[in-house]
């Protein structure tokens, strides 16, 4: 990645698009076998059956009747408008406190590659590429 691309840890992206989004069973499966609850408490899950919980008690062989995942809930499964994982540290820089476990969906969103004009144009590290 070009230097001019590199994230200046702004926090905009996540505090943007860090919520309202949609998980895949494959984001739950290392959280369950780690026994993350920090974080499963965090995911609103649907099942089959159209109940709703929270993650915090998914196991591995409840994953075939999950049909919709969401982050993030608070412990209670109410939709959250922020992410709970959203650091921002005295020196001003925003940190992901689950960095090493975070979901795909956070891994693979490159705000410098968005076609998103408004957000794009938010991103400090979209300041040379964007017209
Ligand atoms: S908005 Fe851009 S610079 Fe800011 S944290 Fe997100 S990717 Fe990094
Ligand atoms: S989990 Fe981490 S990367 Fe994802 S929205 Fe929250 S703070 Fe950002």
């Amino acid at each position: 990645m070009p230097e001019e691309q590199d994230c200046r840890q702004c926090g905009k992206c996540c505090e943007k698009w860090g919520w309202d989004q949609k998980g895949i069973p494959e984001d739950l499966v290392p959280w369950i076998e780690a026994g993350r609850t920090d974080i499963l408490q965090h995911v609103g899950i649907m099942f089959s059956d159209r109940k709703h919980s929270t993650g915090k008690d998914l196991t591995l062989a409840d994953l075939s009747r999950v049909v919709r995942i969401d982050y993030w809930v608070n412990v209670n499964g109410g939709m959250l408008t922020y992410c709970p994982f959203f650091f921002r540290a005295g020196d001003g820089k925003v940190y992901c406190r689950i960095h090493l476990a975070k979901p795909a969906v956070c891994i693979g969103f490159t705000p410098w590659n968005e076609r998103i004009r408004d957000y794009a144009l938010n991103c400090p590290a979209c300041r040379d590429s964007i017209p």
